[in-house]
């Protein structure tokens, strides 16, 4: 069935075709000597990516929830107090797997749209004694982005650990594991990374890795124990085989592809390229008048778009858009679900995939009795696009 739908959603996004064809190649015995290299230099490559020489890797078949979930797993124990900084549905998430885990959370909430500042996390850090601080660089509910350095800096003073869902930013946001001394940084196959959903991935700083290593109570889940995994990664480093549970061969395959993709860029121009992208898709919903979730432009994800759909228009304008060959997303909020739609913009995305996009968005617009004229937010876009360095 031929497909040209452009799928635009916050994950999974387009794949690059070199990393489909790796999901169909034969596949090797997972302690088979390709396999090993293979396996090895992915794992090589997260570091890089991550920008976190001296992380530990860990590669897990499931989804970013299961990341989420290892890294509670593993860094709390039952009584140690967490504190979430509460950016939507991805963080009520995270807060819900740390409860689950034994943690007494304390939550920093933010209305909808933004994130706490800074000095808010520096107040509830030092009114408390915390063992983590767990913030969603992305809540891919709400389009906003979290201002991740500061804040794990501040946990960093304070003596907590810091745990980073990125989900929606690995690969794509500026973040630099080492240099901000970030102690966990999590997200799964599907978003940034580029390669169809199935692998929980997690880079643990050597201080979260010796904080585990001072546990006085097992982890509660065999499947999520650091203590089955690491041995298996360090093998894998090492060029070695080794097995705790069978590895999806194919998935890491395509990861170690996209990895190798996402290096030949170059992590700065990637982050530059994300950002230019991002501010090309705000100039196009400005043009057309559409008013975002984020309520500032510097906490505007350059990952996604979340939408509010103009006055008089609703989940139906999905539809009209899809009808014009482009796949975006509803709400997810569950407070404004309803209100508002989601284009996600990260990975391989292209020039071509923002134009093709913002005209399909147009196009739906007029045909729901838009009277802005056709070409207006196109032309805002490739006004951004089209800037010199
Ligand atoms: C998508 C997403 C998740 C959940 O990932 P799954 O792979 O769907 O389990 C968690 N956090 C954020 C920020 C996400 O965008």
């Amino acid at each position: 069935m031929p497909d040209r739908d452009l799928l635009m959603i916050p994950g999974p996004i387009e794949f690059e075709p070199d990393v489909l064809r790796a999901m169909a190649d034969k596949t090797a015995s997972h302690v088979s000597p390709e396999f090993v290299e293979i396996f090895g230099r992915a794992l090589d490559r997260m570091r890089q990516v991550w920008l976190a020489p001296d992380g530990q890797p860990f590669v897990v078949a499931g989804s970013g929830t299961l990341a989420m979930e290892m890294a509670a797993a593993n860094l709390v124990q039952p009584g140690d107090r967490a504190l979430v900084i509460n950016t939507g549905y991805f963080s009520d998430r995270m807060a819900a797997i740390l409860v689950r885990h034994g943690a007494v959370v304390t939550q920093v909430p933010a209305p909808i749209g933004t994130a706490p500042a800074p000095d808010e996390i520096a107040h509830a850090l030092a009114s408390d004694s915390y063992k983590v601080l767990v913030v969603t660089h992305v809540e891919t509910s709400t389009g906003v982005r979290a201002p991740v350095e500061p804040l794990v800096r501040l946990a960093r003073q304070h003596g907590a650990l810091s745990i980073v869902d990125g989900v929606c930013s690995t690969a794509a946001e500026v973040f630099r594991q080492a240099d901000w001394d970030a102690d966990v940084f999590l997200t799964a196959s599907q978003k940034a990374i580029g390669v169809p959903p199935g692998l929980a991935l997690l880079v643990a700083s050597p201080r979260a890795m010796e904080t585990w290593r001072a546990r006085r109570t097992p982890v509660a889940s065999v499947y999520l124990d650091f203590a089955e995994w690491l041995p298996i990664m360090e093998a894998y480093m090492a060029r070695k085989p080794a097995y705790f549970a069978t590895p999806p061969v194919n998935l890491i395959y395509a990861l170690d592809v996209s990895l190798g993709q996402i290096l030949a860029e170059g992590m700065e121009a990637r982050f530059a390229r994300h950002a230019r992208i991002g501010r090309a898709f705000r100039a196009a919903w400005q043009a057309l008048d559409l008013s975002l979730v984020p309520l500032e432009e510097s906490l505007a994800a350059n990952t996604l778009s979340a939408i509010y759909y103009p006055s008089g228009a609703d989940a139906t304008l999905l539809a009209g858009i899809k009808q014009e060959g482009v796949i975006v997303a509803g709400g997810l909020h569950p407070e404004i679900r309803t209100r508002y739609f989601r284009v996600g913009h990260m990975g391989a995305i292209t020039p071509n995939d923002v134009l093709a996009t913002v005209g399909a968005v147009e196009r739906a617009l007029l045909g729901a009795g838009s009277s802005t004229p056709p070409g207006t937010a196109l032309a805002a876009a490739q006004a951004v696009l089209s800037e010199r360095e």
